[in-house]
């Protein structure tokens, strides 16, 4: 029976949310993790309406947000104007169970998850295992891990790549990764500060608008995010000195400076979208199919869709009570979204916070003054229309 398991690669949410899916759903799976433990990386901290609702089945969404902060509002600013517009998910409340964003490190939702399961029976995840190459055959797939320095092969009959941006299940069946690497690089600098007392009326939540250097606010558990693009021919060892750092910081609030700086992280920023999300018997979740620029917080979002619909798609298929072709629709609907959505509506935030704001805040102050417009736009920007769209598909 061990070769009837469906083998994930990667513990990351993405991974956890499409083990614990169909581990409740009556599917043995194994979640492979090259780590030694879970990654206590932060990176996303915004999980919006639709995915709090997904977790909610899992049990997981209470507990985040426990942890987490809730913020039904955010805000459009820019350095030239003030406030653009602030938008509140209340005006959607009849379309979700949680009609606002959830403020919270990634790495708390990956442990609740394990949490939950790790005694489950269906359940098993694997420590300290590097999955190293991957094949199938009409039967079932076949995948190397590497584990204290020795290899060894583990079949089972469906393989989810969950292992992130570097996918080595994508590149194991050759699937391109189309798209471009951006010259900027994004700094993520975290400050306890209190911005609320020094920026009145400010959301938990503030895009600010600026040609020279836009930058983003988002408050978590007692910290402040603020996360700038970089495009100097800085070195990275540079970029990330507190110097520099604080540089950055002392253009957000006129005559503050020298914060007091609990963290920074410099990442690459890419736009790219695999060329297919489903290979026979292997498939790609998250950001192993796709990675975007964090504006909106779509990327890790974006893959918890995807493993939500697999895993919905898979258990039945696994229990023989669907037709294999329906694994079909993963693809169709999952890619398409994410190229008509992710893609496209992150490039477009990116281009608007890089511009003086002024076309963009008499669009935004227009959106904002109409019921139905500001209802189709939240509808946009919380993922729900994303998701009613990939249902049309078929
Ligand atoms: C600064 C920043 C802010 C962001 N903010 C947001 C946000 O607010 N909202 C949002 O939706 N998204 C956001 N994102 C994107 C989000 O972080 C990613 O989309 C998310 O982490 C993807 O989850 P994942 O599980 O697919 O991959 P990952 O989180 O990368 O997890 C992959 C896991 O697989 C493991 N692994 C990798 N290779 C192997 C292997 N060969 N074998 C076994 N295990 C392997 C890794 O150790 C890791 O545990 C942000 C990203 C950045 C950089």
């Amino acid at each position: 029976m061990s070769n009837e398991r469906v083998l994930i690669a990667g513990a990351g949410p993405v991974g956890l949310v499409a083990g614990a899916h169909l581990a409740r759903a009556g599917v043995p799976v194994t979640v492979f993790e090259e780590g030694a433990d879970l990654s206590t990386e932060s990176r996303a901290s915004t999980f919006h309406p639709p995915t709090l609702d997904m977790l909610d089945e899992l049990g997981a969404a209470k507990p985040l947000i426990a942890q987490g902060l809730i913020c039904p509002t955010f805000q459009y600013r820019t350095k030239k104007h003030g406030l653009l517009a602030e938008f509140n998910f209340s005006a959607i409340a009849d379309t979700t169970k949680h009609p606002y964003r959830v403020q919270s490190e990634q790495s708390k939702l990956t442990r609740i998850l394990y949490e939950e399961m790790r005694d489950h029976p269906n359940f098993a995840l694997e420590f300290g295992c590097e999955v190293v190459g991957a094949s199938q055959d009409a039967s079932g797939v076949d995948v190397t891990i590497a584990r204290g320095g020795q290899r060894e092969t583990r079949r089972g009959r469906y393989l989810i790549g969950a292992d992130g941006a570097s996918s080595t299940v994508r590149r194991a069946f050759g699937i391109e990764f189309d798209g471009f690497t951006w010259p900027d690089r994004l700094l993520v600098v975290s400050t306890p500060f209190d911005f609320f007392s020094v920026i009145p009326g400010l959301s938990s939540v503030s895009y600010v608008a600026d040609p020279q250097r836009w930058y983003f606010l988002l408050q978590i558990p007692g910290l402040w995010r603020a996360m700038f693009l970089v495009n100097e021919d800085a070195s990275d060892e540079r970029v990330q000195t507190e110097e520099f750092a604080q540089s950055l910081m002392a253009g957000v609030v006129p005559g503050i400076s020298n914060y007091e700086i609990a963290h920074t992280t410099l990442y690459k920023v890419h736009q790219r979208v695999a060329k297919t999300f489903k290979l026979g018997r292997a498939f790609l979740v998250g950001d192993a199919a796709h990675i975007n620029n964090p504006l909106g917080g779509m990327g890790m979002n974006g893959g918890i869709h995807d493993a939500v619909n697999l895993a919905a798609r898979l258990a039945p298929v696994w229990h023989g009570k669907a037709a294999e072709a329906d694994l079909d629709r993963y693809d169709t609907q999952r890619r398409l979204v994410t190229l008509e959505y992710i893609q496209k509506y992150t490039i477009q935030n990116k281009k608007n916070l890089e511009s003086e704001g002024d076309e963009f805040g008499a669009s935004l102050r227009a959106i904002a003054a109409d019921p139905a417009r500001t209802r189709d736009y939240l509808m946009r920007v919380s993922m729900i229309a994303s998701l009613a769209r990939a249902q049309e598909l078929g």
